[in-house]
């Protein structure tokens, strides 16, 4: 006996669409049969999702829950991992990654980092989670850079580091680290088996940047397209990338930003090099005019939206396969705290897309641009869990996987307002029109949401232990 059915449906998957039936036993897909297969009688539950669209759980590659170690910059960001995650479980995202960062606060400990971190999400998340561990300068010691292969083995096979530091402003910690060290903790990545996420921006150009718009007062937030610039992006993912051909380490670029950080991307993968990369939805949805909106912060998040036909790139990418994954960067805070910040030197990163992240992926891809279906899900879902050692158990429906399933009703015509959404209290996209929305989402086989009603705990989610498999580290997706 199943426990659940879901039939009826047009189901994205192994990559390819078609009408299966989905059989559910415990938290396990346990078969996906051509229509009639399976019966009513054979569950105890059968959801019709006829005239729907059937997806595996999102995956969302990037958000920062809190954001503490700035709280002396920003206040304390609201958001914590029951927020966000309600928010993505609602918008069809149901495993995310957050980032464990190495600091003071953990001793400088890489390990102990990423296993407090997660500790502290117990009982505290709807959704499914796991996090990078995320060196900062002065935790890439050579005891910290020793421990990747602990990491490894704990299931932590990612780990994010920066290639550039905030703004010149007091009490900023140091997140960069330097050419010496990426080198080092490349090697252990290609040694042992990790993947390398990169926040790639030459330090030495948007600092000068940063000291010439204060030396000619042009320092208002509209400027940060120009100091976190095209150049910098192009200088600093070409030097990450040749530092992960001649190492050997699969890595790829968080937030790319611009032509050229896809061109660098693209150009290795050409040949044949396990190198990748993520663009948010924030990038691929406005550009730097929208900046100069009176309140066009909430379009900011570092590196910087750039140019449209920066944005143009970043779709094309996305479509051809020179990036593969497409997150937000989440960070809950208030319009009040994204708004606060007026300067480039302080405006507050992060953006609460989350929760829309999927239907307006799918609105303007696949209605507006006419990518394929099997393609939208690709970079929503299948690319990161592949990327990030959670495939096949999250970002497929196969049989074996866990039963992380939405169905979207893309019959909807929906105005996006943020009075509907779980994240406060506004959002970029306000107005925008989107044609899907879940109407159903399973994690685990436990039905989260069902016709606008939520039956999710906070205890519901668990950490996903994670190994990236050796095609991955091998070659481009
Ligand atoms: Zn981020």
């Amino acid at each position: 006996m199943l426990d659940l059915i879901i039939k009826g449906g047009k189901v994205v998957a192994n990559g390819k669409i078609g009408l299966w039936d989905i059989g559910i036993k415990g938290e396990t897909i346990v078969s996906v049969e051509c229509p009639g297969t399976l019966t009513d009688d054979d569950a105890l539950k059968t959801i019709d999702a006829s005239d729907k669209l059937v997806i595996p759980g999102g995956v969302e590659a990037h958000t920062h829950v809190g954001f503490s170690h700035l709280s002396s910059v920003w206040g304390n960001v609201t958001a914590g991992p029951e927020d966000l995650s309600i928010a993505a479980l609602w918008g069809g995202t149901t495993t995310m990654m957050d980032f464990a960062k190495v600091d003071q606060d953990k001793n400088w400990n890489a390990l102990r980092a990423v296993q407090d971190h997660v500790k502290n999400f117990e009982g505290r998340m709807y959704i499914d989670y796991s996090a990078h561990v995320s060196y900062l300068g002065p935790s890439t010691t050579p005891e910290n850079i020793g421990q990747v292969k602990d990491l490894i083995s704990a299931g932590f096979p990612s780990i994010k580091v920066y290639t550039t530091n905030h703004a010149p402003m007091p009490n900023r910690p140091v997140t960069m680290i330097n050419t010496g060290q990426l080198v080092a903790i490349m090697e252990q990545a290609a040694k042992h088996g990790a993947m390398i996420a990169i926040h790639s921006e030459d330090d030495e150009i948007v600092q000068w940047n940063y000291q010439m718009a204060q030396l000619t007062e042009s320092t208002e937030w509209w400027r940060l397209p120009q100091i976190r610039s095209n150049i910098s992006e192009d200088l600093s993912v070409r030097k990450c990338v040749r530092i992960a051909e001649l190492t050997g380490a699969a890595m790829y670029i968080v937030h790319t930003s611009s032509k050229e950080g896809v061109e660098a991307i693209a150009e290795s993968r050409a040949k044949g090099y396990p190198v990748d990369g993520e663009t948010i939805l924030l990038y691929c949805s406005f550009n730097s005019e929208n900046y100069k909106e009176s309140d066009g912060m909430k379009y900011h998040t570092y590196p910087s939206t750039k140019s449209e036909s920066d944005r143009l790139r970043l779709w094309e990418g996305l479509h051809k396969g020179d990036l593969n994954i497409l997150a937000t960067d989440a960070i809950g805070t208030s319009y009040k705290q994204k708004t606060s910040g007026r300067t480039a030197f302080d405006v507050q990163g992060g953006n609460n897309g989350i929760e829309i992240r999927i239907p307006v992926a799918y609105t303007e891809g696949v209605v507006k641009q006419g990518m394929p279906v099997e393609r939208f899900v690709d970079i929503v879902a299948t690319n990161p869990a592949k990327l990030l050692g959670m495939y096949p158990q999250k970002g497929c429906i196969a049989v074996g996987s866990d039963a992380d399933i939405v169905i979207l009703d893309t019959s909807v015509n929906r105005k996006i307002t943020y009075s509907d959404l779980h994240l406060n209290d506004y959002t970029p996209w306000e107005g925008w029109e989107v044609k899907c929305w879940p109407s159903t989402v399973t994690l685990r086989g436990k039905i989260m949401i069902e016709d606008n009603q939520f039956f999710g705990d906070p205890s519901d989610g668990k950490i996903v232990k994670r190994k990236i498999s050796s095609a991955v580290l091998a070659k481009p997706l």
